[in-house]
């Protein structure tokens, strides 16, 4: 497609959840728009490939997609036509401890507190005033710093989720199954659990789980990338792989220029015309730990010893509290964990397409210091085997990636941080610097789109929309259209 002699109303750079988001946010407004991409495949974080066997699918970034569901616009968009089908595991999540039992978030808030024991009824007052909330909440939680239409709620939430998830879990929870639940789900903070807001992320998690559940794309989320793709083209976006920006000067004309890309990026790319105090403040913000990733194909499912794991979308491998909470701590002081938190997902168990007959696959990762080099692979899988004794038996071809190796495959991955910097207090609301508007910049013509804006990483593509909405009320006034 020879696309530079069109003039267009805005360009997005880089085709991951939040520029196809961002994208199609503006073609609704009936403004013209091309997204490009450098990979050959559209999709950023959301692509899949057979990266073991052929036959076995694997999805080499996201897996996971409750936040897809709950996102107040993915959720607007009518991607069942465009190909994507969302899968439920009977259990959205398991988490096993040694000896063979297992803490387990069901959809039923019921369900799960029954499970839970002597510490059901405070998981019930916890999560239940969550939940309740709602989408009102979910649209506060998954946007820019403001005043939210339900001061209440958000109050109730926000006494919870400031706490390191360390305290919120050793308040509410006697037990280790509730406890070590709880430490899970926050973990995906990439924050030490000592933390303050580590708590929120694992709260968030939880109550969408009863919301909406875990679900992952039939086909791999490959498919939803080529939903949204398939969307814009209906709206008449353009989206173009394998096109490397490395500056302004290379984009056909445009009012706006949207980038999908994290601080380091940025200031990587020529011509974006940011002073230069701009450009200091983006040079200042702070990656997080990296991931160490491996797949496999395997001849069967895992054989895990508690019963509920093999019915579970998600296992979270790490025992109790203080075990994970003592491994992501290491990892923030530099070290490799002996035995790291694992997060592990089986897409088989609901989603035969993605391996051949009566075979299956696995996903997982776990956190490791930034730019690491290490091969965690045994680590990970002994964790596997500690709670599915023969689990190794079972692999019939692996692949692994190694945070610089996630850096290869995605550039947005700084070091292999898959949030787009670290999600701490200080940098949660002000990604990518302390501004009114965080996804404008000093160049009235240039926005930021991606995971280093509010609300952070995650398949939600909410930093699309909001960018959108920034270009919209900026450079996109003036360009005519809707
Ligand atoms: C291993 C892993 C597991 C994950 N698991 C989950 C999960 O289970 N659930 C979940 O919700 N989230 C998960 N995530 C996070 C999620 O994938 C990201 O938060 C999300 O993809 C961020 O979207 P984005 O649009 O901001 O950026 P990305 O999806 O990273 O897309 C950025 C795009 O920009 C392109 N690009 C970069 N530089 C240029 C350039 N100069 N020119 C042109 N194009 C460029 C890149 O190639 C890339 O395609 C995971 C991420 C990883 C890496």
């Amino acid at each position: 497609m020879n696309h530079h002699k069109k003039r267009f109303d805005a360009v997005v750079v880089g085709s991951g959840p939040n520029g196809l988001a961002a994208a199609i946010a503006l073609a609704r407004r009936q403004k013209s728009v091309l997204v490009l991409e450098a990979s050959d495949t559209l999709g950023g974080g959301l692509r899949s490939a057979e990266l073991t066997l052929p036959g076995f699918v694997h999805d080499t970034c996201a897996e996971v997609l409750p936040l897809t569901v709950g996102s107040p616009f993915l959720s607007t968009m009518p991607l069942a036509d465009f190909g994507l089908q969302l899968l439920q595991p009977q259990i959205p999540l398991a988490h096993p401890l040694d000896g063979g039992r297992a803490a387990v978030l069901d959809r039923s808030i019921d369900r799960t507190a029954q499970g839970l024991g002597t510490d059901g009824a405070a998981y019930q007052r916890l999560i239940g005033p969550i939940v309740a909330a709602g989408r009102p909440l979910l649209e506060i939680l998954l946007g820019p710093l403001r005043w939210p239409a339900q001061p209440l709620a958000m109050a109730r939430f926000g006494l919870g989720a400031i706490l390191p998830a360390t305290v919120l879990a050793r308040i509410n929870f006697r037990q280790a199954p509730a406890q070590a639940l709880l430490a899970g789900v926050a973990a995906h903070s990439i924050l030490p659990l000592e933390r303050p807001v580590s708590a929120a992320f694992g709260l968030v998690l939880a109550m969408l789980g009863h919301a909406v559940g875990w679900p992952v794309a039939r086909g791999g989320s490959q498919r939803v990338a080529e939903a949204l793709v398939g969307y814009l083209g209906s709206l008449g976006g353009q989206a173009c792989a394998s096109v490397h920006v490395s500056s302004t000067a290379e984009l056909p004309q445009h009012a706006a220029a949207l980038f999908d890309l994290t601080p380091r990026q940025i200031l990587g790319v020529g011509d974006t015309a940011l002073p230069a105090a701009y450009r200091r403040q983006l040079s200042r913000y702070r990656y997080g730990p990296g991931v160490f990733k491996i797949d496999w194909a395997l001849d069967a499912p895992i054989p895990w010893q508690a019963e509920a794991c093999r019915a579970a979308g998600t296992v979270h491998l790490g025992g109790t509290l203080a075990e994970v909470a003592s491994g992501e701590a290491a990892v923030w002081r530099g070290e490799h964990p002996a035995r790291p938190f694992v997060i592990l997902a089986q897409p088989t168990i609901v989603d035969p397409t993605r391996a051949p007959p009566d075979r299956h696959i696995a996903w997982a990762y776990c956190h490791v210091p930034n730019g690491s080099t290490v091969d965690m692979t045994s680590a990970i899988e002994a964790q596997v085997e500690r709670f599915a004794p023969g689990f190794t038996g079972r692999i019939l071809a692996r692949s692994t990636r190694d945070a610089c190796q996630m850096e290869a495959h995605n550039p947005n991955n700084v070091g292999g941080d898959i949030n787009g910097g670290v999600q701490d207090l200080p940098q949660l609301w002000t990604r990518p610097v302390p501004r009114r508007d965080p996804y404008g910049t000093p160049n009235p013509r240039l926005f930021i789109c991606s995971s280093a804006t509010p609300p952070g990483g995650g398949v939600h593509g909410m930093c699309g929309f909001y960018a959108a909405r920034s270009a919209l009320r900026g450079a996109l006034v003036a360009s005519g259209g809707g």
